[in-house]
Protein backbone atom coordinates (compact mmCIF):
# COMPACT_ATOMS: atom_id res chain seq x y z
CA UNK A 1 0.00 0.00 0.00
CA UNK A 2 2.93 2.31 0.94
CA UNK A 3 4.41 1.73 -1.89
CA UNK A 4 2.27 2.01 -4.16
CA UNK A 5 1.14 5.67 -2.88
CA UNK A 6 4.80 6.25 -3.50
CA UNK A 7 4.89 5.14 -6.79
CA UNK A 8 1.91 7.13 -8.10
CA UNK A 9 3.23 10.24 -6.17
CA UNK A 10 6.69 9.98 -8.28
CA UNK A 11 4.60 9.29 -11.27
CA UNK A 12 2.80 12.12 -10.50
CA UNK A 13 5.54 14.23 -10.43
CA UNK A 14 6.79 13.48 -13.75
CA UNK A 15 9.89 12.15 -12.75
CA UNK A 16 8.35 8.33 -13.77
CA UNK A 17 11.58 6.41 -12.92
CA UNK A 18 11.39 3.09 -13.67
CA UNK A 19 8.40 3.71 -16.27
CA UNK A 20 9.26 2.95 -19.85
CA UNK A 21 9.25 5.85 -22.18
CA UNK A 22 5.88 6.60 -23.29
CA UNK A 23 4.47 9.68 -26.02
CA UNK A 24 2.86 12.04 -24.96
CA UNK A 25 -1.01 12.21 -25.44
CA UNK A 26 -1.36 15.04 -26.92
CA UNK A 27 -4.62 15.16 -28.93
CA UNK A 28 -4.27 18.22 -31.32
CA UNK A 29 -0.82 20.04 -32.31
CA UNK A 30 0.79 21.83 -35.06
CA UNK A 31 3.24 19.14 -36.81
CA UNK A 32 6.67 20.13 -38.58
CA UNK A 33 4.85 19.76 -41.79
CA UNK A 34 3.07 22.95 -41.13
CA UNK A 35 5.93 25.12 -40.99
CA UNK A 36 3.94 27.53 -39.00
CA UNK A 37 5.59 31.13 -38.24
CA UNK A 38 6.26 32.76 -35.07
CA UNK A 39 4.93 35.42 -33.87
CA UNK A 40 7.79 37.60 -35.48
CA UNK A 41 6.83 36.70 -39.16
CA UNK A 42 9.82 34.07 -39.71
CA UNK A 43 9.61 30.90 -39.21
CA UNK A 44 10.11 29.26 -36.32
CA UNK A 45 12.93 28.01 -34.27
CA UNK A 46 13.82 24.05 -35.56
CA UNK A 47 14.27 22.20 -32.49
CA UNK A 48 15.78 18.74 -32.16
CA UNK A 49 15.90 16.38 -28.91
CA UNK A 50 18.54 14.25 -27.79
CA UNK A 51 17.48 11.40 -25.77
CA UNK A 52 13.95 10.89 -25.76
CA UNK A 53 13.01 9.33 -22.46
CA UNK A 54 10.59 10.54 -20.00
CA UNK A 55 11.73 14.66 -19.90
CA UNK A 56 11.89 14.71 -23.71
CA UNK A 57 8.19 13.53 -23.43
CA UNK A 58 7.30 16.83 -21.88
CA UNK A 59 9.76 18.77 -24.08
CA UNK A 60 7.68 17.48 -26.91
CA UNK A 61 4.68 18.65 -25.51
CA UNK A 62 6.18 22.12 -24.55
CA UNK A 63 7.32 22.20 -28.44
CA UNK A 64 3.87 21.30 -29.36
CA UNK A 65 2.56 24.09 -27.49
CA UNK A 66 5.39 26.65 -28.29
CA UNK A 67 4.90 29.87 -30.21
CA UNK A 68 8.52 30.52 -31.18
CA UNK A 69 9.81 26.84 -31.30
CA UNK A 70 9.10 23.72 -32.97
CA UNK A 71 9.83 19.94 -32.82
CA UNK A 72 12.10 19.38 -36.57
CA UNK A 73 14.13 16.34 -35.20
CA UNK A 74 15.16 13.62 -32.98
CA UNK A 75 18.06 11.61 -31.91
CA UNK A 76 17.97 8.26 -30.70
CA UNK A 77 19.51 5.24 -30.16
CA UNK A 78 16.39 3.06 -30.63
CA UNK A 79 14.89 2.54 -33.79
CA UNK A 80 11.21 1.58 -32.30
CA UNK A 81 11.13 4.77 -31.06
CA UNK A 82 12.05 6.86 -33.93
CA UNK A 83 9.35 5.35 -36.07
CA UNK A 84 6.72 5.94 -33.54
CA UNK A 85 8.19 10.26 -32.92
CA UNK A 86 8.63 10.15 -36.85
CA UNK A 87 4.85 8.99 -37.03
CA UNK A 88 3.36 11.24 -34.25
CA UNK A 89 5.11 14.26 -35.13
CA UNK A 90 5.47 14.10 -38.97
CA UNK A 91 9.18 14.66 -38.60
CA UNK A 92 10.30 14.31 -41.54
CA UNK A 93 13.11 10.98 -42.02
CA UNK A 94 16.22 13.17 -42.98
CA UNK A 95 15.94 15.00 -39.65
CA UNK A 96 15.93 11.61 -37.67
CA UNK A 97 19.65 10.65 -36.36
CA UNK A 98 21.17 8.11 -34.29
CA UNK A 99 24.08 8.43 -31.83
CA UNK A 100 26.33 6.76 -34.61
CA UNK A 101 25.19 9.23 -37.64
CA UNK A 102 24.84 12.37 -34.89
CA UNK A 103 27.60 14.08 -36.49
CA UNK A 104 25.95 14.23 -40.35
CA UNK A 105 23.20 17.03 -38.33
CA UNK A 106 26.17 20.03 -38.93
CA UNK A 107 24.90 19.26 -42.99
CA UNK A 108 21.20 19.71 -42.02
CA UNK A 109 19.79 23.67 -42.32
CA UNK A 110 16.52 22.63 -40.87
CA UNK A 111 17.71 22.23 -37.47
CA UNK A 112 18.95 25.25 -35.57
CA UNK A 113 19.06 23.86 -31.98
CA UNK A 114 19.64 20.56 -30.04
CA UNK A 115 18.25 20.06 -26.29
CA UNK A 116 19.95 17.69 -24.98
CA UNK A 117 18.11 15.11 -22.86
CA UNK A 118 20.30 12.50 -22.02
CA UNK A 119 21.87 11.17 -18.99
CA UNK A 120 23.86 13.89 -17.09
CA UNK A 121 26.95 11.97 -17.71
CA UNK A 122 26.43 12.46 -21.54
CA UNK A 123 25.71 15.94 -21.16
CA UNK A 124 29.51 17.42 -21.68
CA UNK A 125 29.91 14.72 -25.44
CA UNK A 126 26.75 15.63 -27.01
CA UNK A 127 27.02 19.32 -25.92
CA UNK A 128 29.94 19.70 -27.96
CA UNK A 129 29.13 17.33 -30.63
CA UNK A 130 25.92 20.07 -31.28
CA UNK A 131 28.08 23.04 -31.10
CA UNK A 132 30.77 21.76 -33.38
CA UNK A 133 28.30 21.03 -35.45
CA UNK A 134 26.75 24.81 -35.47
CA UNK A 135 24.09 24.31 -33.42
CA UNK A 136 22.79 25.96 -30.50
CA UNK A 137 22.40 24.13 -27.80
CA UNK A 138 19.87 23.61 -24.43
CA UNK A 139 21.48 21.13 -22.17
CA UNK A 140 19.12 19.61 -19.01
CA UNK A 141 20.18 20.43 -15.80
CA UNK A 142 22.77 19.87 -14.01
CA UNK A 143 24.28 21.07 -17.11
CA UNK A 144 26.83 18.38 -16.42
CA UNK A 145 28.86 16.26 -13.99
CA UNK A 146 31.60 18.58 -12.68
CA UNK A 147 33.19 22.17 -13.35
CA UNK A 148 35.98 21.26 -15.74
CA UNK A 149 32.90 19.84 -18.33
CA UNK A 150 30.91 22.44 -17.76
CA UNK A 151 34.08 25.05 -18.55
CA UNK A 152 34.80 22.95 -21.78
CA UNK A 153 31.55 23.08 -22.70
CA UNK A 154 31.11 27.01 -22.54
CA UNK A 155 33.99 27.12 -24.48
CA UNK A 156 33.57 24.60 -27.13
CA UNK A 157 30.12 26.49 -27.59
CA UNK A 158 31.86 30.03 -27.60
CA UNK A 159 34.30 29.38 -30.25
CA UNK A 160 32.01 26.88 -32.65
CA UNK A 161 29.63 30.67 -32.38
CA UNK A 162 26.87 29.31 -30.94
CA UNK A 163 24.67 29.55 -27.94
CA UNK A 164 24.62 27.57 -25.09
CA UNK A 165 22.13 27.42 -22.56
CA UNK A 166 20.85 25.56 -19.63
CA UNK A 167 17.59 23.84 -19.16
CA UNK A 168 16.49 26.00 -16.11
CA UNK A 169 12.55 26.26 -16.70
CA UNK A 170 11.46 27.86 -13.48
CA UNK A 171 13.20 31.15 -14.76
CA UNK A 172 10.03 31.30 -17.14
CA UNK A 173 7.52 30.46 -14.15
CA UNK A 174 5.59 33.20 -12.65
CA UNK A 175 5.59 31.77 -9.35
CA UNK A 176 9.83 31.64 -9.37
CA UNK A 177 10.24 34.84 -11.46
CA UNK A 178 7.95 36.57 -8.34
CA UNK A 179 10.14 34.98 -5.35
CA UNK A 180 13.21 36.27 -7.49
CA UNK A 181 11.84 39.85 -7.44
CA UNK A 182 10.87 39.62 -3.54
CA UNK A 183 14.23 38.45 -2.91
CA UNK A 184 16.64 40.37 -4.73
CA UNK A 185 14.56 43.66 -4.45
CA UNK A 186 14.26 42.89 -1.28
CA UNK A 187 10.34 43.64 -0.81
CA UNK A 188 10.47 42.42 2.73
CA UNK A 189 13.91 43.86 3.47
CA UNK A 190 17.06 41.35 3.44
CA UNK A 191 16.55 37.70 3.58
CA UNK A 192 18.00 36.13 6.47
CA UNK A 193 17.34 32.39 5.75
CA UNK A 194 15.79 30.07 2.71
CA UNK A 195 14.74 26.24 3.53
CA UNK A 196 14.45 24.49 0.37
CA UNK A 197 14.27 20.71 0.23
CA UNK A 198 13.07 18.40 -2.73
CA UNK A 199 13.29 14.87 -2.38
CA UNK A 200 11.67 12.03 -4.28
CA UNK A 201 10.98 8.61 -2.78
CA UNK A 202 12.33 5.92 -5.23
CA UNK A 203 11.80 3.00 -3.83
CA UNK A 204 10.32 0.43 -6.44
CA UNK A 205 13.41 1.70 -8.80
CA UNK A 206 15.03 -1.02 -10.71
CA UNK A 207 18.89 -0.93 -9.50
CA UNK A 208 19.74 -0.53 -13.10
CA UNK A 209 18.49 2.89 -13.58
CA UNK A 210 20.75 5.66 -14.47
CA UNK A 211 20.10 7.56 -11.67
CA UNK A 212 21.77 5.25 -9.19
CA UNK A 213 25.37 4.88 -11.81
CA UNK A 214 27.83 7.20 -10.94
CA UNK A 215 29.20 7.75 -14.28
CA UNK A 216 25.69 8.39 -15.82
CA UNK A 217 24.42 10.68 -12.95
CA UNK A 218 27.42 11.90 -11.96
CA UNK A 219 26.43 11.77 -8.28
CA UNK A 220 22.66 10.97 -6.62
CA UNK A 221 19.89 13.24 -5.30
CA UNK A 222 22.02 16.28 -4.73
CA UNK A 223 22.84 16.23 -8.94
CA UNK A 224 19.60 15.30 -9.77
CA UNK A 225 16.83 17.35 -7.43
CA UNK A 226 19.27 19.23 -5.06
CA UNK A 227 20.44 21.10 -7.64
CA UNK A 228 16.90 23.18 -7.73
CA UNK A 229 17.52 24.14 -4.14
CA UNK A 230 20.97 26.14 -4.85
CA UNK A 231 19.26 27.66 -7.96
CA UNK A 232 16.86 29.07 -5.68
CA UNK A 233 19.00 30.65 -3.07
CA UNK A 234 20.87 31.86 -5.61
CA UNK A 235 18.29 33.47 -7.37
CA UNK A 236 16.25 34.70 -4.53
CA UNK A 237 19.48 36.32 -2.60
CA UNK A 238 21.37 37.25 -6.05
CA UNK A 239 24.38 36.36 -4.43
CA UNK A 240 27.12 33.19 -4.56
CA UNK A 241 27.61 31.43 -1.46
CA UNK A 242 31.11 32.03 0.13
CA UNK A 243 31.18 28.40 2.27
CA UNK A 244 29.16 25.18 2.95
CA UNK A 245 28.83 22.58 5.33
CA UNK A 246 27.27 19.35 4.76
CA UNK A 247 26.27 15.94 5.86
CA UNK A 248 25.57 12.51 4.12
CA UNK A 249 22.35 11.13 5.81
CA UNK A 250 21.91 6.89 6.21
CA UNK A 251 21.50 5.18 3.39
CA UNK A 252 18.02 3.40 4.21
CA UNK A 253 18.25 1.55 0.58
CA UNK A 254 21.00 -0.09 0.26
CA UNK A 255 20.49 -2.38 -2.64
CA UNK A 256 19.49 0.95 -4.54
CA UNK A 257 22.34 3.43 -3.04
CA UNK A 258 25.57 1.66 -3.69
CA UNK A 259 27.30 4.40 -5.82
CA UNK A 260 25.41 7.76 -5.58
CA UNK A 261 24.46 9.69 -2.14
CA UNK A 262 20.31 8.91 -0.95
CA UNK A 263 20.52 12.19 0.69
CA UNK A 264 22.52 14.75 1.99
CA UNK A 265 22.17 17.98 3.85
CA UNK A 266 23.85 20.89 3.71
CA UNK A 267 24.20 24.86 4.80
CA UNK A 268 25.17 27.57 2.76
CA UNK A 269 26.57 30.73 3.89
CA UNK A 270 26.00 33.92 1.63
CA UNK A 271 27.93 37.33 2.32
CA UNK A 272 25.21 38.92 2.95
CA UNK A 273 24.47 36.70 6.17
CA UNK A 274 21.70 34.93 4.86
CA UNK A 275 22.09 31.01 5.59
CA UNK A 276 20.58 28.61 3.48
CA UNK A 277 19.85 25.17 4.63
CA UNK A 278 18.39 22.12 2.50
CA UNK A 279 17.82 18.24 1.98
CA UNK A 280 17.91 16.77 -0.69
CA UNK A 281 16.74 12.96 -0.68
CA UNK A 282 15.61 9.92 -2.53
CA UNK A 283 13.64 8.47 0.44
CA UNK A 284 10.63 10.79 1.14
CA UNK A 285 8.93 13.16 -1.18
CA UNK A 286 9.31 16.81 -0.08
CA UNK A 287 9.05 19.95 -2.50
CA UNK A 288 9.13 23.24 -0.79
CA UNK A 289 10.72 26.77 -0.31
CA UNK A 290 10.55 29.12 2.38
CA UNK A 291 12.26 32.42 2.68
CA UNK A 292 12.21 34.30 6.04
CA UNK A 293 13.47 38.37 5.29
CA UNK A 294 13.49 41.12 7.79
CA UNK A 295 9.82 42.44 7.89
CA UNK A 296 8.18 39.22 6.36
CA UNK A 297 8.14 35.89 4.31
CA UNK A 298 7.98 34.05 1.45
CA UNK A 299 6.97 30.50 0.22
CA UNK A 300 6.19 27.73 -2.24
CA UNK A 301 4.78 24.67 -1.46
CA UNK A 302 4.87 22.21 -4.47
CA UNK A 303 7.57 24.83 -5.09
CA UNK A 304 9.83 23.37 -7.33
CA UNK A 305 8.45 20.32 -9.18
CA UNK A 306 5.89 20.56 -11.99
CA UNK A 307 3.52 21.88 -9.87
CA UNK A 308 0.78 23.47 -9.66
CA UNK A 309 2.49 25.84 -7.50
CA UNK A 310 1.49 27.24 -4.48
CA UNK A 311 2.75 30.08 -2.59
CA UNK A 312 2.22 33.16 0.05
CA UNK A 313 3.67 35.79 1.41
CA UNK A 314 3.04 37.02 4.73
CA UNK A 315 0.63 39.70 3.18
CA UNK A 316 -1.09 37.91 0.59
CA UNK A 317 -1.64 34.47 -1.25
CA UNK A 318 0.33 33.88 -4.61
CA UNK A 319 -2.38 34.00 -7.35
CA UNK A 320 -0.28 33.01 -10.90
CA UNK A 321 -1.78 30.83 -14.06
CA UNK A 322 -0.59 27.31 -13.82
CA UNK A 323 1.46 27.38 -17.26
CA UNK A 324 3.03 24.85 -19.34
CA UNK A 325 6.49 25.42 -18.18
CA UNK A 326 8.76 23.64 -21.27
CA UNK A 327 6.43 25.98 -23.96
CA UNK A 328 7.10 28.84 -21.65
CA UNK A 329 11.20 28.28 -21.27
CA UNK A 330 11.28 27.34 -25.02
CA UNK A 331 8.97 30.38 -26.12
CA UNK A 332 11.33 33.17 -23.77
CA UNK A 333 14.95 30.81 -26.20
CA UNK A 334 13.84 30.76 -29.37
CA UNK A 335 12.42 34.65 -29.82
CA UNK A 336 15.65 35.10 -28.48
CA UNK A 337 17.23 33.26 -30.61
CA UNK A 338 15.18 34.15 -34.19
CA UNK A 339 15.88 37.74 -33.09
CA UNK A 340 19.59 37.01 -33.43
CA UNK A 341 19.63 37.97 -29.97
CA UNK A 342 21.79 36.58 -26.88
CA UNK A 343 20.25 34.70 -24.07
CA UNK A 344 20.59 35.67 -20.71
CA UNK A 345 22.92 34.97 -18.38
CA UNK A 346 20.84 33.17 -15.92
CA UNK A 347 20.40 30.48 -18.48
CA UNK A 348 23.64 30.64 -19.57
CA UNK A 349 26.74 27.84 -19.55
CA UNK A 350 28.11 29.92 -16.50
CA UNK A 351 25.44 29.92 -14.38
CA UNK A 352 25.09 26.32 -15.17
CA UNK A 353 28.86 26.11 -13.82
CA UNK A 354 27.88 28.10 -11.00
CA UNK A 355 25.53 25.58 -9.17
CA UNK A 356 28.16 22.74 -10.34
CA UNK A 357 30.72 24.78 -8.10
CA UNK A 358 28.41 24.60 -5.74
CA UNK A 359 27.49 20.52 -5.64
CA UNK A 360 31.21 20.32 -5.74
CA UNK A 361 31.67 21.76 -2.68
CA UNK A 362 28.94 21.04 -0.79
CA UNK A 363 29.88 16.81 -1.81
CA UNK A 364 33.65 17.83 -0.55
CA UNK A 365 32.38 18.84 2.86
CA UNK A 366 29.92 16.03 3.27
CA UNK A 367 32.87 13.63 2.65
CA UNK A 368 35.87 15.33 4.40
CA UNK A 369 33.54 16.50 7.36
CA UNK A 370 35.12 20.12 7.33
CA UNK A 371 33.29 23.45 5.93
CA UNK A 372 34.30 24.65 2.67
CA UNK A 373 34.84 28.01 1.08
CA UNK A 374 33.85 28.67 -2.35
CA UNK A 375 35.75 30.76 -4.51
CA UNK A 376 33.63 32.34 -7.16
P1 LIG B 1 15.26 9.10 -19.02
O1 LIG B 1 15.99 7.94 -18.47
O2 LIG B 1 13.79 9.05 -19.04
O3 LIG B 1 15.75 9.43 -20.49
C1 LIG B 1 17.09 9.36 -20.87
C2 LIG B 1 17.17 9.07 -22.36
O4 LIG B 1 18.56 8.90 -22.68
C3 LIG B 1 16.45 7.79 -22.77
O5 LIG B 1 15.74 8.02 -23.95
C4 LIG B 1 17.56 6.81 -23.02
O6 LIG B 1 17.24 5.87 -24.02
C5 LIG B 1 18.68 7.72 -23.49
N1 LIG B 1 20.01 7.15 -23.32
C6 LIG B 1 20.97 7.17 -24.26
N2 LIG B 1 22.08 6.55 -23.81
C7 LIG B 1 21.80 6.12 -22.58
C8 LIG B 1 22.54 5.38 -21.61
N3 LIG B 1 23.82 5.00 -21.81
N4 LIG B 1 21.94 5.08 -20.43
C9 LIG B 1 20.68 5.49 -20.18
N5 LIG B 1 19.93 6.20 -21.07
C10 LIG B 1 20.49 6.50 -22.25
O7 LIG B 1 15.77 10.38 -18.19
P2 LIG B 1 15.05 11.79 -18.05
O8 LIG B 1 14.29 11.82 -16.79
O9 LIG B 1 14.37 12.14 -19.30
O10 LIG B 1 16.32 12.75 -17.80
C11 LIG B 1 17.14 13.17 -18.87
C12 LIG B 1 17.81 14.49 -18.47
O11 LIG B 1 16.79 15.46 -18.25
C13 LIG B 1 18.61 14.41 -17.18
O12 LIG B 1 19.76 15.20 -17.29
C14 LIG B 1 17.68 15.00 -16.13
O13 LIG B 1 18.37 15.62 -15.06
C15 LIG B 1 16.93 16.02 -16.95
N6 LIG B 1 15.57 16.29 -16.42
C16 LIG B 1 15.19 17.58 -16.29
C17 LIG B 1 13.94 17.87 -15.79
C18 LIG B 1 13.50 19.31 -15.65
O14 LIG B 1 12.45 19.54 -15.06
N7 LIG B 1 14.21 20.26 -16.20
C19 LIG B 1 13.09 16.85 -15.43
C20 LIG B 1 13.50 15.54 -15.59
C21 LIG B 1 14.75 15.27 -16.09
Amino acid sequence: MKNDSRRSFVKKLGLGIGSTAILPTVTSFKTFSEKSRSPLGVKKLNVALCGLGRYANMLATGLMESEYCQLSGIITGTPQKALLWKEKYKIPEQNIYNYNNFDDIKNNNDIDLVYIVLPNGMHKEYTIKAAKAGKHVIVEKPMAISVLECQEMIDVCKNAGVQLAVGYRLHYEPHHIEIKRLGQKKVFGQVRLIEASLGYDLTGTPPNDWHLNKVLAGGGALMNLGIYCIQSNRYVLGEEPSSVTAQFAPITMPDLFTEVEENISWQLNFPSGAIGTSTTTSNCNVDRFFASADSGYFELAPAISYGPFKGRTSVQEFNYPVINQQAAQLDGIGKLLLEKRSLPSHISGEEGLKDIRVIEAIYKSAETENKIYISN
